[in-house]
C-alpha cells in the first residue's frame, strides 16, 4: 500500500507539504510555513507554545506522530514516537516557505536533507537566522545519495534553484516511484543540473510539480516552442562587472543571503575592476562556509577592531573588518552587500553611493506590504537604483519539458496559484488535489 495525503501548499505558493504512507513508515516533505499572510511579526508568538500556536493559525499542519507530547496533547494529537508507523521528514530546501517549521518538530524526528542544506542550516541555526531554535535530528545525504527507512527507499536529487542545496527527491515503494521536483529553474548557474533531474526521474509513476512561474497570468502551456527569458545569473555577474568597472562610487547591493553561489563568483568577477566585496556578519558566514578560500571583508558598521557579534562556530574569525568610515573613506573600493533590514545604513551611505542594486533580497516582491515602503524610502533618500532581480522558477516552458522528460503516468502540479495550468502530452494524467485528499498508487 502506497498513499499520498495532500495537507497543504496546493493552490498557493509555500507550505508544501504531502506524505507518502506504506505499511511500515511515512515520509513527510516539506515542512515550511503555508499562508504566511497569518502570521505578523507585531504579534509576538509564546516562547515554547510556537509550535501550538503556529498550528492554531492554521500555518502548519496537525499531523500525528511529530510534534512533542506536551505540543501533542494540547492539539489531540499523537506525539513523535507513539505512532505505529517511523516517521521521517526530507527537506528540499532551505526556503522559509520550505523549511520554516522544524524548529516546531519534536527534536528527535529525523529529518533529512542535503549535505548543503545541512551546512547552510547549520549556519543559519548559528547567525541566529532560525525560526524558534535549531533541529537536532538532521540528517545529511549527498546528492545522488539513498537511504531507506521501513519500506521506503529516497534518494536525494540536485536541482538548480537559488538557494545552495536544493534538491528534489525520488521515493520508491512496492507499488512504485514518485518523484518531488522541489522548486527549480533554468537560468541558474547549472541549467545542466535541473536537467540531469529529469533524466534520473524518467518514467516516475508519479510527479509533484511546483508551477510558481504560471501563477500570474494565463499560459497557453501547450503551445510554449521554447524558453524566453534572456537574463540569468551569468548575465547578471556580466552587468556586475560592468557595474563595477564603470561606477565610480560605492555599489551596494541587496541579495538575497542564501544565494551563496552568486556571491561566491560575484568576488571572483569584481576583483579585476579592483573591488572587494564587504558582507554582513551573515552572509560572509554563508559564503565562508562553503567557499573558506574566498576572499572579502566582513562589514560591521561601527566596529573599531574585531567584534563580529555572533560568529560562535567560528565562520569569520581571521576575517578582515570594515566599518562604515572606512567604506565611506574609498566607497571606490568596495561592493557592500546589506540586507533589508539595515537599510537605514543607507542615510550615511547614499553620500558616497552611485549605485544601489536590488537583486532578489527582501522585499521580495510587490505582495510584500514592504515594498512600496522600500522604494519610496529609496526615492527620498535619493539615491540611483536598479531591479535584477532574477528570482529561483524554471519559467513555463521549462516546466512543461522536465514533465515532458519524465512522462509520469500521474502528475500533480501544485505549490502554484494555478496548478491547473501545468500541462503536458506526456503526462497520463493530471490531479488536482484539494487539502486532505488522498491519492493512493497501485
Ligand atoms: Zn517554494
Ligand atoms: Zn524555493
Amino acid at each position: 500500500m502506497t498513499k499520498l495525503r495532500f495537507y497543504s501548499g496546493l493552490k498557493e505558493i509555500g507550505g508544501t507539504v504531502v506524505g507518502v504512507e506504506t505499511e511500515s513508515a511515512i515520509c513527510y516533505f516539506d515542512f515550511g510555513f503555508t499562508v504566511a499572510d497569518r502570521i505578523d511579526h507585531k504579534v509576538n508568538l509564546r516562547k515554547g507554545h510556537e509550535a501550538y500556536d503556529y498550528v492554531k493559525l492554521g500555518v502548519l499542519n496537525a499531523i500525528d506522530g511529530i510534534y512533542e507530547p506536551e505540543t501533542a496533547k494540547a492539539l489531540d494529537l499523537k506525539a513523535y514516537g507513539e505512532t505505529d508507523k517511523e516517521v521521517f521528514f526530507i527537506i528540499s530546501h532551505m526556503h522559509i516557505d520550505h523549511m520554516g517549521g522544524l524548529g516546531c518538530l519534536d527534536q528527535k524526528v529525523p529529518v533529512y536533507m542535503s549535505s548543503d542544506s545541512a551546512k547552510l542550516y547549520h549556519a543559519m541555526g548559528v547567525m541566529g537566522e532560525l525560526e524558534v531554535r535549531e533541529h537536532e535530528n538532521i540528517i545529511p545525504v549527498d546528492y545522488d545519495g539513498s537511504f531507506t527507512v521501513g519500506d521506503i527507499k529516497v534518494t536525494c536529487v540536485q536541482v538548480d534553484h537559488d538557494v545552495i542545496g536544493a534538491c528534489g527527491f525520488l521515493i520508491e515503494t512496492k507499488e512504485g516511484r514518485i518523484c518531488y521536483t522541489g522548486d527549480y529553474r533554468y537560468h541558474g548557474f547549472h541549467p545542466e543540473i535541473s536537467a540531469a533531474f529529469a533524466e534520473k526521474c524518467k518514467g516516475a509513476d508519479l510527479m509533484i510539480s511546483e508551477g510558481v512561474t504560471i501563477s500570474f497570468g494565463d499560459v497557453d502551456m501547450l503551445s510554449l516552442e521554447g524558453p524566453v527569458r534572456e537574463r540569468n545569473e551569468w548575465t547578471l555577474l556580466e552587468d556586475m562587472k560592468n557595474a563595477a568597472e564603470e561606477e565610480e562610487g560605492l555599489i551596494i547591493i541587496n541579495n538575497y543571503n542564501r544565494n551563496v553561489e552568486r556571491i561566491h563568483r560575484l568576488i571572483g568577477e569584481i576583483k579585476a575592476a579592483g573591488r572587494v566585496m564587504a558582507l554582513e556578519p551573515e552572509q560572509a558566514a554563508y559564503v565562508a562556509a562553503f567557499y573558506p578560500e574566498d576572499e572579502f571583508c566582513v562589514y560591521v558598521p561601527e566596529a573599531k577592531e574585531s567584534a563580529y557579534g555572533n560568529d560562535a562556530a567560528g565562520y569569520l574569525s581571521g576575517r578582515k573588518i570594515v566599518n562604515r568610515t572606512e567604506v565611506m573613506a574609498d566607497p571606490g573600493k568596495y561592493i557592500l552587500q546589506q540586507d533589508y533590514k539595515n537599510s537605514y545604513e543607507l542615510f550615511d551611505l547614499a553620500k558616497v553611493a552611485s549605485l544601489y542594486v536590488h537583486m532578489d533580497g527582501a522585499p521580495l516582491g510587490d505582495y510584500d506590504p514592504s515594498f512600496a515602503v522600500f522604494y519610496n524610502m529609496l526615492d527620498s533618500i535619493g539615491i540611483r537604483y536598479e531591479r535584477w532581480g532574477l528570482g529561483g522558477h524554471a519559467e513555463p516552458y521549462y516546466l512543461r519539458h522536465t514533465v515532458d522528460v519524465i512522462e509520469p503516468r500521474i502528475l500533480v502540479p501544485l505549490h502554484s496559484f494555478r496548478p491547473e495550468q501545468l500541462l503536458s502530452e506526456h503526462a497520463g494524467k493530471i490531479i488536482l488535489p484539494e487539502a486532505g485528499d488522498v491519492i493512493e498508487l497501485k
